[in-house]
Protein backbone atom coordinates (compact mmCIF):
# COMPACT_ATOMS: atom_id res chain seq x y z
CA UNK A 1 0.00 0.00 0.00
CA UNK A 2 1.30 2.83 -1.28
CA UNK A 3 0.20 6.35 0.50
CA UNK A 4 -0.43 9.52 -1.11
CA UNK A 5 -0.41 13.15 -0.63
CA UNK A 6 -1.84 14.94 -4.34
CA UNK A 7 -0.83 18.59 -4.50
CA UNK A 8 -3.58 19.86 -7.67
CA UNK A 9 -6.32 17.55 -7.57
CA UNK A 10 -9.40 19.80 -8.53
CA UNK A 11 -6.78 20.14 -12.34
CA UNK A 12 -7.05 17.43 -14.96
CA UNK A 13 -4.36 15.38 -13.90
CA UNK A 14 -5.25 15.52 -10.18
CA UNK A 15 -8.70 14.13 -11.12
CA UNK A 16 -7.25 11.13 -13.25
CA UNK A 17 -4.44 10.26 -10.37
CA UNK A 18 -8.13 9.99 -7.79
CA UNK A 19 -9.48 7.99 -10.82
CA UNK A 20 -6.38 5.66 -10.33
CA UNK A 21 -6.18 5.32 -7.02
CA UNK A 22 -10.16 4.59 -6.38
CA UNK A 23 -9.67 2.13 -8.32
CA UNK A 24 -6.58 0.56 -6.94
CA UNK A 25 -7.91 0.80 -3.55
CA UNK A 26 -5.62 -2.08 -2.84
CA UNK A 27 -2.25 -0.65 -3.82
CA UNK A 28 -2.45 3.27 -3.46
CA UNK A 29 -4.07 5.47 -0.46
CA UNK A 30 -4.35 9.26 -0.43
CA UNK A 31 -3.95 10.60 2.58
CA UNK A 32 -4.05 14.29 1.94
CA UNK A 33 -3.99 16.63 -1.12
CA UNK A 34 -4.64 19.97 -2.04
CA UNK A 35 -7.08 22.39 -4.28
CA UNK A 36 -6.99 25.87 -5.32
CA UNK A 37 -10.16 27.87 -4.97
CA UNK A 38 -12.70 25.43 -6.70
CA UNK A 39 -14.46 24.64 -3.72
CA UNK A 40 -16.65 22.61 -5.64
CA UNK A 41 -14.99 20.52 -6.88
CA UNK A 42 -13.12 19.70 -3.78
CA UNK A 43 -16.23 18.39 -2.06
CA UNK A 44 -17.24 16.40 -5.02
CA UNK A 45 -13.52 14.69 -4.62
CA UNK A 46 -14.67 14.59 -0.90
CA UNK A 47 -17.79 12.30 -1.72
CA UNK A 48 -15.21 9.86 -3.73
CA UNK A 49 -12.07 9.60 -1.90
CA UNK A 50 -11.87 9.68 2.36
CA UNK A 51 -8.71 12.00 3.04
CA UNK A 52 -7.58 12.93 6.53
CA UNK A 53 -5.95 16.72 5.64
CA UNK A 54 -6.74 19.22 3.12
CA UNK A 55 -5.02 22.29 1.75
CA UNK A 56 -7.15 24.69 0.34
CA UNK A 57 -5.82 28.56 -1.30
CA UNK A 58 -7.72 30.85 0.87
CA UNK A 59 -9.27 29.21 4.64
CA UNK A 60 -12.96 28.38 4.24
CA UNK A 61 -14.75 28.49 7.78
CA UNK A 62 -17.74 26.40 6.19
CA UNK A 63 -15.59 23.65 5.30
CA UNK A 64 -13.80 23.21 8.81
CA UNK A 65 -17.63 22.53 9.65
CA UNK A 66 -18.62 20.86 6.75
CA UNK A 67 -16.10 17.87 7.32
CA UNK A 68 -15.40 18.07 11.04
CA UNK A 69 -12.93 14.48 10.47
CA UNK A 70 -10.73 16.50 8.43
CA UNK A 71 -7.72 18.67 9.18
CA UNK A 72 -7.66 21.89 7.16
CA UNK A 73 -4.69 23.66 6.05
CA UNK A 74 -4.56 26.82 3.51
CA UNK A 75 -2.23 28.82 1.32
CA UNK A 76 1.39 28.55 0.58
CA UNK A 77 2.26 27.46 4.36
CA UNK A 78 -0.25 25.02 3.48
CA UNK A 79 1.42 23.04 1.02
CA UNK A 80 4.35 22.96 3.49
CA UNK A 81 2.25 21.41 6.09
CA UNK A 82 0.81 18.92 4.15
CA UNK A 83 4.06 17.69 2.22
CA UNK A 84 5.28 17.30 5.61
CA UNK A 85 2.82 14.54 6.23
CA UNK A 86 3.64 11.01 6.92
CA UNK A 87 3.13 9.48 3.54
CA UNK A 88 5.21 7.96 0.35
CA UNK A 89 4.69 9.42 -2.30
CA UNK A 90 4.34 12.94 -3.56
CA UNK A 91 1.74 13.36 -6.75
CA UNK A 92 2.87 17.14 -7.51
CA UNK A 93 -0.30 17.76 -10.58
CA UNK A 94 0.24 21.91 -9.80
CA UNK A 95 0.20 23.92 -12.53
CA UNK A 96 3.05 26.47 -12.77
CA UNK A 97 5.88 27.95 -10.45
CA UNK A 98 4.19 27.53 -7.19
CA UNK A 99 5.00 24.00 -7.35
CA UNK A 100 8.91 24.39 -7.14
CA UNK A 101 8.76 25.24 -2.99
CA UNK A 102 6.42 22.25 -1.53
CA UNK A 103 8.51 19.79 -4.20
CA UNK A 104 11.49 20.83 -2.57
CA UNK A 105 10.40 20.44 1.09
CA UNK A 106 9.09 16.96 0.09
CA UNK A 107 12.44 15.75 -1.41
CA UNK A 108 13.98 17.09 1.77
CA UNK A 109 11.97 15.20 3.74
CA UNK A 110 12.64 12.37 1.80
CA UNK A 111 9.64 11.60 -0.44
CA UNK A 112 9.56 10.19 -4.12
CA UNK A 113 8.22 12.82 -6.30
CA UNK A 114 5.82 11.60 -9.43
CA UNK A 115 5.89 15.15 -10.96
CA UNK A 116 3.20 16.58 -13.40
CA UNK A 117 4.22 20.06 -12.71
CA UNK A 118 6.69 20.49 -15.36
CA UNK A 119 7.43 24.37 -14.58
CA UNK A 120 9.35 23.35 -11.35
CA UNK A 121 12.05 21.34 -13.71
CA UNK A 122 12.24 24.52 -15.96
CA UNK A 123 12.90 26.72 -13.45
CA UNK A 124 15.09 24.68 -11.20
CA UNK A 125 15.78 21.22 -12.60
CA UNK A 126 19.12 22.15 -11.28
CA UNK A 127 18.29 22.39 -7.67
CA UNK A 128 15.81 19.89 -8.13
CA UNK A 129 17.85 17.29 -9.03
CA UNK A 130 20.31 18.09 -6.70
CA UNK A 131 18.23 17.96 -3.90
CA UNK A 132 17.07 14.44 -5.48
CA UNK A 133 20.64 12.94 -5.43
CA UNK A 134 21.08 14.63 -1.70
CA UNK A 135 17.93 13.03 0.12
CA UNK A 136 17.71 9.96 -1.86
CA UNK A 137 14.75 9.82 -3.68
CA UNK A 138 13.27 9.13 -6.83
CA UNK A 139 11.57 11.85 -9.58
CA UNK A 140 8.76 9.90 -11.58
CA UNK A 141 7.58 11.75 -14.21
CA UNK A 142 4.15 11.77 -15.30
CA UNK A 143 4.41 13.96 -18.20
CA UNK A 144 3.57 11.88 -21.23
CA UNK A 145 6.23 12.25 -23.08
CA UNK A 146 9.19 12.01 -20.55
CA UNK A 147 7.19 8.51 -19.22
CA UNK A 148 7.18 6.76 -22.92
CA UNK A 149 11.04 7.65 -22.49
CA UNK A 150 11.48 6.37 -19.29
CA UNK A 151 9.47 3.09 -20.37
CA UNK A 152 11.59 3.03 -23.43
CA UNK A 153 14.76 3.78 -21.25
CA UNK A 154 13.61 0.77 -18.47
CA UNK A 155 16.82 -1.90 -18.75
CA UNK A 156 18.69 0.05 -21.14
CA UNK A 157 22.62 1.98 -20.13
CA UNK A 158 21.57 5.65 -20.61
CA UNK A 159 24.98 6.33 -21.55
CA UNK A 160 24.15 4.25 -25.14
CA UNK A 161 21.70 6.89 -25.84
CA UNK A 162 22.38 9.05 -29.00
CA UNK A 163 19.00 11.10 -29.21
CA UNK A 164 15.90 11.55 -27.68
CA UNK A 165 12.70 12.16 -29.79
CA UNK A 166 9.91 14.07 -28.26
CA UNK A 167 6.71 13.90 -30.32
CA UNK A 168 4.33 17.02 -30.60
CA UNK A 169 0.50 17.22 -31.91
CA UNK A 170 1.25 20.74 -32.79
CA UNK A 171 -1.72 22.18 -30.62
CA UNK A 172 -5.17 23.67 -31.98
CA UNK A 173 -3.56 25.64 -34.46
CA UNK A 174 -1.14 23.11 -36.04
CA UNK A 175 -2.17 23.63 -39.21
CA UNK A 176 -2.68 27.41 -39.37
CA UNK A 177 0.05 30.06 -40.76
CA UNK A 178 1.10 33.11 -38.76
CA UNK A 179 -0.94 35.17 -40.69
CA UNK A 180 -4.11 33.40 -39.65
CA UNK A 181 -3.24 33.43 -36.09
CA UNK A 182 -3.57 37.02 -35.87
CA UNK A 183 -7.16 36.81 -34.69
CA UNK A 184 -7.80 33.28 -33.14
CA UNK A 185 -9.99 33.17 -29.91
CA UNK A 186 -9.52 31.50 -26.75
CA UNK A 187 -12.26 29.48 -27.31
CA UNK A 188 -10.36 27.99 -30.62
CA UNK A 189 -6.93 27.57 -28.85
CA UNK A 190 -8.60 25.70 -26.17
CA UNK A 191 -9.76 23.05 -28.63
CA UNK A 192 -7.23 20.71 -28.43
CA UNK A 193 -7.28 18.23 -31.16
CA UNK A 194 -6.16 14.85 -28.89
CA UNK A 195 -6.13 15.79 -25.62
CA UNK A 196 -8.49 16.99 -22.93
CA UNK A 197 -6.54 19.07 -20.70
CA UNK A 198 -7.03 21.73 -18.17
CA UNK A 199 -6.46 25.57 -20.00
CA UNK A 200 -3.15 26.62 -19.14
CA UNK A 201 -1.25 23.86 -20.58
CA UNK A 202 -3.82 23.53 -23.80
CA UNK A 203 -2.65 27.10 -24.59
CA UNK A 204 0.94 26.10 -24.12
CA UNK A 205 0.40 23.67 -26.30
CA UNK A 206 -0.83 25.61 -28.96
CA UNK A 207 2.22 28.23 -28.77
CA UNK A 208 4.23 24.97 -28.35
CA UNK A 209 5.39 26.79 -25.04
CA UNK A 210 4.79 23.30 -23.57
CA UNK A 211 7.16 21.59 -26.06
CA UNK A 212 10.13 23.89 -25.34
CA UNK A 213 9.40 23.17 -21.35
CA UNK A 214 9.29 19.46 -22.29
CA UNK A 215 12.31 19.70 -24.07
CA UNK A 216 14.09 21.36 -20.59
CA UNK A 217 12.11 18.72 -18.38
CA UNK A 218 13.80 16.16 -20.54
CA UNK A 219 16.90 17.81 -20.53
CA UNK A 220 16.71 17.51 -16.27
CA UNK A 221 14.99 14.29 -15.91
CA UNK A 222 17.70 12.49 -18.21
CA UNK A 223 20.63 14.51 -18.48
CA UNK A 224 20.87 14.49 -21.97
CA UNK A 225 22.12 17.69 -23.76
CA UNK A 226 19.85 20.12 -25.63
CA UNK A 227 21.85 18.95 -28.96
CA UNK A 228 20.79 15.39 -28.31
CA UNK A 229 16.90 16.44 -27.89
CA UNK A 230 14.71 16.25 -30.78
CA UNK A 231 11.03 17.41 -31.39
CA UNK A 232 8.74 15.94 -34.30
CA UNK A 233 5.45 16.36 -34.69
CA UNK A 234 3.29 13.39 -34.95
CA UNK A 235 -0.37 14.79 -34.90
CA UNK A 236 -1.84 10.90 -34.01
CA UNK A 237 -0.19 11.47 -30.46
CA UNK A 238 0.10 7.54 -30.94
CA UNK A 239 3.99 7.63 -30.20
CA UNK A 240 4.39 9.55 -26.81
CA UNK A 241 8.14 9.64 -27.64
CA UNK A 242 11.06 8.01 -28.23
CA UNK A 243 14.74 7.03 -27.70
CA UNK A 244 17.66 6.62 -30.04
CA UNK A 245 20.27 4.53 -28.93
CA UNK A 246 24.52 4.66 -30.21
CA UNK A 247 23.45 1.60 -32.93
CA UNK A 248 20.67 3.68 -34.22
CA UNK A 249 17.75 1.93 -33.00
CA UNK A 250 15.09 3.48 -31.85
CA UNK A 251 12.41 2.72 -28.87
CA UNK A 252 8.91 4.20 -28.70
CA UNK A 253 6.06 3.95 -26.23
CA UNK A 254 2.86 3.86 -27.93
CA UNK A 255 -0.66 4.43 -26.35
CA UNK A 256 -3.99 6.34 -26.65
CA UNK A 257 -4.29 9.44 -25.43
CA UNK A 258 -5.05 8.78 -21.39
CA UNK A 259 -3.00 10.52 -19.14
CA UNK A 260 -4.53 7.49 -16.31
CA UNK A 261 -1.38 5.40 -17.85
CA UNK A 262 1.49 7.58 -17.38
CA UNK A 263 0.05 8.71 -14.08
CA UNK A 264 -0.47 4.84 -12.63
CA UNK A 265 2.93 4.09 -14.05
CA UNK A 266 4.56 6.42 -12.02
CA UNK A 267 2.89 5.02 -9.03
CA UNK A 268 3.29 1.24 -9.89
CA UNK A 269 6.72 1.81 -11.56
CA UNK A 270 8.66 -0.63 -12.11
CA UNK A 271 5.45 -2.47 -12.09
CA UNK A 272 2.16 -2.52 -14.15
CA UNK A 273 -1.90 -2.53 -13.04
CA UNK A 274 -4.59 -2.73 -15.36
CA UNK A 275 -5.51 0.60 -16.32
CA UNK A 276 -9.32 0.48 -15.13
CA UNK A 277 -12.05 1.05 -18.16
CA UNK A 278 -9.35 2.10 -20.82
CA UNK A 279 -8.94 0.66 -24.15
CA UNK A 280 -6.64 -1.10 -26.02
CA UNK A 281 -4.50 0.64 -28.61
CA UNK A 282 -5.65 -1.25 -32.22
CA UNK A 283 -3.64 0.22 -34.63
CA UNK A 284 -5.57 -1.05 -37.34
CA UNK A 285 -7.89 1.35 -36.47
CA UNK A 286 -5.26 3.99 -36.49
CA UNK A 287 -3.85 3.12 -40.06
CA UNK A 288 -1.13 5.33 -40.49
CA UNK A 289 1.30 7.40 -37.96
CA UNK A 290 2.73 10.80 -39.56
CA UNK A 291 5.49 12.70 -38.56
CA UNK A 292 6.81 15.67 -40.03
CA UNK A 293 9.38 18.58 -39.26
CA UNK A 294 8.56 21.55 -36.83
CA UNK A 295 9.22 24.84 -38.28
CA UNK A 296 11.31 27.01 -35.34
CA UNK A 297 10.08 30.37 -37.69
CA UNK A 298 6.62 28.98 -37.65
CA UNK A 299 6.75 28.11 -33.50
CA UNK A 300 9.02 30.82 -31.83
CA UNK A 301 8.82 29.64 -28.70
CA UNK A 302 10.11 26.34 -28.98
CA UNK A 303 12.94 27.59 -30.45
CA UNK A 304 13.16 30.01 -28.00
CA UNK A 305 13.26 27.57 -24.99
CA UNK A 306 16.41 25.65 -26.40
CA UNK A 307 17.92 29.23 -26.26
CA UNK A 308 16.88 29.60 -22.88
CA UNK A 309 17.90 26.22 -21.80
CA UNK A 310 21.09 26.12 -22.99
CA UNK A 311 21.69 29.26 -21.23
CA UNK A 312 20.37 28.50 -17.64
CA UNK A 313 21.01 31.11 -14.78
CA UNK A 314 17.65 32.43 -13.90
CA UNK A 315 16.79 32.86 -17.67
CA UNK A 316 14.75 29.47 -17.41
CA UNK A 317 12.69 31.08 -14.42
CA UNK A 318 11.89 34.25 -16.63
CA UNK A 319 10.69 32.37 -19.31
CA UNK A 320 7.97 30.57 -17.38
CA UNK A 321 7.16 33.59 -15.44
CA UNK A 322 6.47 35.75 -18.37
CA UNK A 323 4.54 32.76 -20.51
CA UNK A 324 2.47 32.40 -16.96
CA UNK A 325 1.46 35.56 -16.90
CA UNK A 326 0.93 36.13 -20.73
CA UNK A 327 -1.47 32.98 -21.10
CA UNK A 328 -3.43 33.88 -17.96
CA UNK A 329 -3.63 37.51 -19.74
CA UNK A 330 -4.88 35.48 -23.23
CA UNK A 331 -7.24 33.14 -21.17
CA UNK A 332 -8.65 36.83 -19.59
CA UNK A 333 -9.14 38.35 -23.71
CA UNK A 334 -6.58 40.82 -22.18
CA UNK A 335 -4.76 39.96 -25.56
CA UNK A 336 -3.85 38.72 -28.50
CA UNK A 337 -2.70 34.90 -28.93
CA UNK A 338 0.61 36.12 -30.94
CA UNK A 339 1.18 39.12 -28.16
CA UNK A 340 2.14 35.91 -26.03
CA UNK A 341 5.08 34.89 -28.05
CA UNK A 342 6.14 38.96 -27.93
CA UNK A 343 5.94 38.98 -24.28
CA UNK A 344 7.59 36.01 -23.65
CA UNK A 345 10.79 36.72 -25.88
CA UNK A 346 10.69 40.31 -24.89
CA UNK A 347 10.47 39.52 -21.06
CA UNK A 348 13.84 37.36 -21.71
CA UNK A 349 15.70 39.58 -23.53
CA UNK A 350 15.27 43.06 -20.99
CA UNK A 351 14.31 41.07 -17.52
CA UNK A 352 17.29 40.87 -14.83
CA UNK A 353 19.50 37.63 -15.74
CA UNK A 354 22.30 36.18 -13.63
CA UNK A 355 24.38 33.18 -14.74
CA UNK A 356 24.52 31.05 -11.49
CA UNK A 357 21.52 31.75 -9.48
CA UNK A 358 20.60 30.48 -5.65
CA UNK A 359 17.12 29.98 -5.43
CA UNK A 360 16.53 33.30 -3.70
CA UNK A 361 17.44 34.56 -7.33
CA UNK A 362 15.23 32.17 -9.20
CA UNK A 363 12.32 33.95 -7.21
CA UNK A 364 13.16 36.75 -7.54
CA UNK A 365 13.92 36.41 -11.20
CA UNK A 366 10.02 34.85 -11.41
CA UNK A 367 8.68 38.27 -9.15
CA UNK A 368 10.92 40.43 -11.80
CA UNK A 369 9.43 39.05 -15.11
CA UNK A 370 5.84 38.60 -13.91
CA UNK A 371 6.30 42.34 -13.02
CA UNK A 372 7.27 43.00 -15.95
CA UNK A 373 4.56 41.56 -18.15
CA UNK A 374 2.17 43.31 -16.20
CA UNK A 375 3.72 47.09 -16.60
CA UNK A 376 4.04 46.13 -20.36
CA UNK A 377 0.79 45.40 -20.80
CA UNK A 378 -0.17 48.44 -18.42
CA UNK A 379 1.85 50.30 -20.95
CA UNK A 380 -0.10 49.10 -23.96
CA UNK A 381 -3.51 50.25 -22.80
MG1 LIG B 1 3.33 16.37 -22.32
Amino acid sequence: MKKIVLLGASGSIGLQTIDVCIHHKESFEIVGLSVGHNIEVLKDILTKVSVSYVCTAQHHKELIEEYPNINFFHGDEGLLQLVSLSYDVLVNALVGFVGLIPTLKAIELKKDIAIANKETLVVAGKFVNEAVKKHKVQLLPIDSEHSAIWQCLKGNDRKEISKLIITASGGSFRDKTREELKNVTVKEALNHPNWNMGAKITIDSATMMNKGFEVIEAHWLFDIPFEDIEVVMHPESIIHSMVQFKDYSVLAQLGLADMRLPIQYALTYPNRLEVYNSEALDLRKIGSLHFKEICFNRFPLLKLAYEVGKKQGTLPAVLNAANEEANALFLKGKIRFLDIEDLVMDACKDVWFKQDPNLEDILKADALAREYVRRKIEGLK
